[in-house]
């Protein structure tokens, strides 16, 4: 029987909060119940918002926590060449087209009420018929330039629906059906930096060969593409678990836009490890 193995991957853009305390010790807790493996991952790739200060108080606040994870920590900003990789394989496949659109672009091309499950304005493709003769000029222009799944001719590879094994608390197990064609042509390369947040991770479950997945529920959605990727690229499929997210008294979920506090900031107001654990419990809904 393979060992499980479970992460956690939290991305150093600020400091760690309520939430992902949850997360992060929830993903412990059932490594150790099943005889597993926990790995802390440093999504990183996004250098316009993550620093290295905010990498080493996420290992301060986990290790004060009290949790252990294996060394050396996956780190993505050193993994480029993995991303290219797979970038390569799907480009020659026929399955990327580059795309030069602007924010500004892409909001105003967006049909009203078109949103991925993001909420973001849905991608119209103004890029995906663009002739290889220009795209090739743009790019030699040194335009920068994204890349994206032609949806449609990734779609039409697999064979069957998308579709994951979704555990609960209780340990039931469900078969979700996901529809990622929801997302439009999502971005696997981003302008700024090599990789999109959908294509690390599931490279990068791969590589850490994770079995379980357990994270929040606002990426519950991209699940779908992430199985669609992992199809495509012919990656084993983890279980997941998407569990539910701790919330501020107005609802919002926690995030340093929403001012929650940071595990930083309780422990300096004198709270223990202990005391986030219960807190953790008593607000992590079910
Ligand atoms: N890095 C992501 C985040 O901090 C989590 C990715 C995942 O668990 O799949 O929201």
């Amino acid at each position: 029987m393979t060992i499980p193995v479970f992460r956690f991957a939290p991305s150093p853009n600020g400091f760690l909060h309520l939430g992902h305390a949850a997360s992060a010790l929830l993903n412990a807790r059932l490594a150790a119940e099943a005889g597993g493996r926990f790995l802390l991952r440093i999504e990183d790739i996004d250098t316009t918002r993550c620093r290295p200060e905010f990498e080493a108080a996420i290992q301060e606040d986990l290790a004060w926590l009290g949790l252990n994870w294996e060394e050396p920590v996956m780190r993505q900003s050193e993994r480029l060449r993995c991303y290219r990789q797979s970038l390569d394989r799907l480009e020659e496949r026929g399955l990327l087209y580059p795309c030069f659109c602007s924010r500004k672009e892409i909001s105003a091309d967006a049909r009203p009420g078109e949103r991925d499950p993001d909420g973001a304005p849905l991608y119209t493709g103004r890029c995906r018929g663009m002739p290889h003769r220009a795209a090739e000029a743009g790019k030699t222009a040194g335009q920068p330039f994204m890349l994206r799944l032609a949806m449609d001719r990734a779609l039409a590879e697999i064979d069957g629906p998308i579709s994951w094994s979704e555990g609960s608390q209780g340990g039931g197990i469900r078969t979700i059906t996901g529809e990622p064609a929801h997302w439009g042509d999502v971005v696997l390369m981003r302008k700024e930096f090599p990789a999109s947040y959908h294509l690390a991770v599931v490279i990068d479950d791969a590589a850490q060969g994770v079995t379980d997945v357990v994270r929040g529920e606002d990426l519950f959605p991209s699940t779908a593409v992430h199985r669609l990727l992992q199809a495509l690229l012919g990656l084993p499929e983890p279980r997941y678990r998407h569990h539910g997210l701790i919330r501020n008294p107005s609802g919002e979920k926690l995030s340093k836009s929403a001012q929650s506090p940071s595990l930083r900031d309780l422990r300096a107001g004198g709270a223990t490890p202990d005391d986030i654990r219960r807190l953790v419990q008593d607000l992590l809904p079910t």
